[in-house]
């Protein structure tokens, strides 16, 4: 019998260094994983909102006619 490395967690905690839980990994619970995901949301990984005004119109391509019809 070979031992299971999903039953087994290397990796600690990235946040209190606690052994990982399989449910949150890679973290220990859900109030590391919040802890991590305000960083994210918090910091400077913020990622400011872009809003694209512009209408959504169809683009008509002028059509030269050079390559069709040459007879
Ligand atoms: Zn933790």
């Amino acid at each position: 019998m070979k031992p299971d490395p999903a039953n087994d967690n290397p990796k600690p905690c990235q946040i209190c260094g606690k052994p990982s839980a399989e449910k949150y990994r890679p973290f220990c619970s859900a109030r590391c994983a919040d802890v991590d995901l305000h960083r994210w949301l918090g910091g400077r990984y913020a990622i400011p909102a872009v809003e694209t005004d512009e209408p959504d119109d169809e683009t008509i391509l002028p059509d030269d006619g050079n390559a069709s019809g040459d007879d």
